[in-house]
This record gives structure tokens, C-alpha cells and sequence, in this order.
């Protein structure tokens, strides 16, 4: 799955000017036009190193450690053709001022990373895997855990047997195009029917012991749903696309309009200059041609920040690069709440892999509810007792 999304945010040149003089600060050298890109590739991103390296040991890469934090990777075969190589030493540190003989430099966004990330999406990759249960499946206290109770008492939690549900986990790279490329891994952990259970930016779903191998799940799976869990798992990274957009509007926004301040300070600079020159001078056909310079400058300094804003110009992709077949272990629990003679039993399905329950639905609404209350001879969560 391939979405690309192209944004046109060229900033309007008269609010932003407005903008970049009120962020002017005293750190600032006006005039000093600097083409190093600062921030967020200055230093290594941990995330990208994991990543690089589960594909390369899931694709049958031998990975060595060699000096400076860099790999020895002796490619499979696969990849010896793609790349018309044997071996690779990848050096991921950005600050490194030599790389070695014949290393690629591989940070994100550098041209060996995007090498390594066009390969990894070429096929997603396909693993089935098992959440391991924890013993307990649950918390001793139970569903007062999660949920907390206002004059009312929690009875004893009892928890059901355990059973293994499918779930699917669809791993993402969102990457941001534009000024400085970047990329963020994401991954969306998918339900029986289809509903987004979690979403997470890390390489792998949280919190769970994996084994390999689907455990008690024979069957296939039926292609409508297979096309549901798609649907699902495309729209939540459509969503989240859109999210990191936003915020990337802004870091990036901040980035472009520190570069054209300092053109614009650079140019502003020049043209007074000329100007001034031009009012000391006494011949007529000099002062035209004088003139006449200080125009180009203007025009040049268009131009340069056309191309900066350009430069800047944002586009998100995402892409899935894998998909995990899970089988997770889950229970019911149920335990009851009282007051008086009041008895009102709960239930909650409990994620035994973390050994979590889930909030209980509301007695009298049905809604989930972190808190419950007694309310007219009832149990209800705090929004129905407000009501
Ligand atoms: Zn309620």
C-alpha cells in the first residue's frame, strides 16, 4: 500500500514576514546563510537502527558489529543480486566525517537509507507470531484496576479460561519528503472484526513476549475479512498521516522561514548597500546602471526564495512494509459490585499478554467507564449519575 500525498504549503509572503521578524531572537546572525541542515538528523534515531536491522536478519542477513557503531553485513542472496554485492558496511552515525572504503552512509533519508527502505517495502513481509500469556492473566484485584468505584464494594475477581483470537498488526513507514526527509515507524494492532485495538510509533507491538508460529488457530482466513482488517488498518494510517502532517507543518514551517529570514537579511543587506552607494554618486548614466543593480537584487532574491520555499514544500507517504498474524491470548472476567443488597455483576475482557482488563462497561449506559457510582438504587458511571 502506497499513499502519497502531495501539500502546498507556500506560505503567504506578507504574514509570514510579519511572523519571522516577532521571532527574531538575539542568537541570530543576521545575514550568515547556512545550507547545514540542523535538528532532526543531527544525531543518530535509535528507532531507524532497530528497524534496519530486524529487516536485515528477517531477510537472512548476517549482521556484524564493526568499530564506531558501524555493521558488517553479509547480504543473502536476494539482496547480493539486488545490490550487486556480497558485503556492506553501513556506518549510521551522521556526525562521521570518513566513511570507509566502499560503506554506505546510512541514515535516514541519506541515499543507502532510502536504498534500504525502497528494498524493505518492496515486499511486506509476512510473519505469524503468538502473544505469550502472563500468569497471572490479571491483575488479583480484577476490574478495580482499571476502574475505580464511589460507595460501592468490589467482590471477587473470577477469571474465565483463556482463548486465542486473531489479531493482525500492520507495520508502517510514514515518510516526510521536503527540506529534511524523515521517517517514523508505526505500527496498528487490528481486531477479530476489523476495529483498531492500538496504534503505537515503535518497530514492534508493545508490551508482548512474541513466539514464532500461530498457536491454537488452524483455519484460514476468510478473504472478507482479511479485506476489512485492510480497510481498517488504511484508514487509521490515513488518519495518522495527516496527524504527523499537522505537526510537521510546524517544525517544518519553522525551518523554511529561518532559512528565508536569513536570505531575506542577507538580501535587504546588499540592496541598502547599493542604494546607498547610488545616492552618493554624481554621474547620471552611473546612477541608472547603479539603479539597475539593485533591481537585480530584488529579483535575485526572489528567485531564492521561491526556491527555498520549494525546497521546503511538503509531501507524506506512508507505506506498509509488514503485516503480523497474531494469536493473542484473552479471558473473561467478571466480578461483581455491591451496596447493600445491591449486587451488580461486571464483565471485562482481559489482553492475558499483558494482563490488562479492559474498562467495564456502564451498567446503565453501556458506555466504557474508567469510574462507577451508586446512583438512584443503580450502578452508573459518572456521566448517567450526573444526568
Ligand atoms: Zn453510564
Amino acid at each position: 500500500m502506497t499513499a502519497a500525498r502531495a501539500g502546498s504549503r507556500a506560505a503567504k509572503p506578507g504574514a509570514k514576514k510579519k511572523a519571522a521578524l516577532a521571532r527574531r531572537g538575539p542568537a541570530r546572525k543576521p545575514g550568515v546563510a547556512s545550507h547545514i541542515p540542523l535538528g532532526e538528523t543531527a544525531t543518530e534515531q535509535p528507532e531507524w537502527r532497530t528497524f534496519v536491522g530486524r529487516w536485515l536478519a528477517m531477510s537472512g542477513c548476517k549482521v556484524e558489529p564493526a568499530p564506531h557503531g558501524d555493521w558488517e553485513v553479509e547480504l543473502c542472496e536476494a539482496l547480493q543480486k539486488r545490490w550487486r554485492r556480497q558485503r556492506v558496511r553501513l556506518v549510521f552515525d551522521p556526525a562521521r566525517n570518513t566513511v570507509p572504503r566502499g560503506a554506505w552512509f546510512t541514515a535516514p533519508g541519506s541515499t543507502a537509507g532510502r536504498r534500504i527502505l525502497e528494498a524493505a517495502l518492496d515486499h511486506p513481509m509476512f510473519t505469524r507470531r503468538t502473544a505469550l500469556a502472563q500468569v497471572p492473566g490479571a491483575p488479583p484485584e480484577g476490574i478495580a484496576s482499571v476502574c475505580r468505584a464511589r460507595g460501592l464494594t468490589w467482590g471477587p475477581a473470577r477469571l474465565g479460561p483463556v482463548r486465542y483470537e486473531r489479531r493482525v498488526a500492520f507495520h508502517a513507514v510514514i515518510t516526510r519528503w521536503g527540506g529534511l526527509p524523515w521517517q517514523e515507524q508505526w505500527v496498528i494492532l487490528v481486531g477479530a472484526g476489523g476495529e483498531v485495538l492500538e496504534r503505537a510509533q515503535a518497530p514492534q507491538v508493545p508490551d508482548v513476549r512474541p513466539r514464532e508460529g500461530l498457536y491454537q488457530m488452524g483455519e484460514e482466513l476468510e478473504p472478507e475479512l482479511r479485506e476489512r482488517w485492510l480497510q481498517a488498518a488504511r484508514a487509521t494510517l490515513e488518519e495518522l498521516a495527516t496527524e504527523r502532517e499537522r505537526e510537521w507543518e510546524v517544525s517544518v514551517g519553522r525551518l523554511r522561514d529561518a532559512e528565508l529570514e536569513r536570505l531575506g537579511a542577507f538580501f535587504s543587506a546588499r540592496i541598502e548597500e547599493e542604494e546607498e552607494r547610488d545616492r552618493r554618486r554624481t554621474g547620471r548614466d552611473e546612477h541608472e546602471l547603479e539603479h539597475g543593480d539593485a533591481t537585480q537584487l530584488k529579483l535575485e532574491w526572489e528567485r531564492r526564495a521561491a526556491e527555498v520555499r520549494q525546497r521546503w514544500e511538503m509531501r507524506t507517504e506512508i507505506r506498509l512494509w509488514g503485516l503480523e498474524e497474531w494469536s493473542w491470548p484473552v479471558a473473561d472476567l467478571e466480578q461483581e459490585l455491591k451496596s447493600g443488597a445491591m449486587h451488580v455483576k461486571l464483565r471485562s475482557a482481559v489482553d492475558v499478554a499483558r494482563g490488562r482488563p479492559a474498562l467495564p462497561a456502564c451498567p446503565t449506559c453501556g458506555e466504557q467507564a474508567e469510574m462507577l457510582v451508586r446512583a438512584r438504587g443503580h450502578v452508573a458511571c459518572a456521566n448517567c449519575a450526573g444526568a
